[in-house]
């Protein structure tokens, strides 16, 4: 039996390898977005997954791999439930998240 932590590490590998195959496959999907179906971001095509109707970005399915592993999430739906509240935030975080970005790409520059 695998300790949660070694679950979630485990499966961190596993979708970063998914988002560096697609930009290997189709290295201009590193600069398209779209808007997560979970979490209600927009965030890169690269590494997301469709699963069924929604299209979940890179750090959304990392949270559905566990949570299917884990025997947390029974289905897709179980987790576009559960990000419902994180969605309504989106509208506001993505704000911030901007500015976040905005401040990291400024210090990256000076580096
Ligand atoms: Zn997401």
């Amino acid at each position: 039996m695998k300790s949660k932590e070694e679950i979630v590490k485990e499966m961190q590998l596993v979708v970063e390898q998914m988002r560096l195959d697609d930009i290997e496959e189709n290295p201009d999907c590193e600069h398209e977005f779209f808007t997560c179906n979970a979490c209600g971001q927009t965030k890169d095509l690269a590494g997301s997954v469709q699963y069924g109707p929604y299209r979940l970005c890179n750090d959304c399915v990392l949270l559905a791999e566990v949570g299917f592993e884990l025997g947390q999430l029974k289905d897709i739906q179980g987790l576009i439930d559960a990000m419902e509240d994180k969605r309504l935030e989106a509208d506001c975080e993505f704000i911030k998240e901007e500015e976040k970005r905005k401040q990291a790409l400024d210090s990256a520059e000076l580096n």
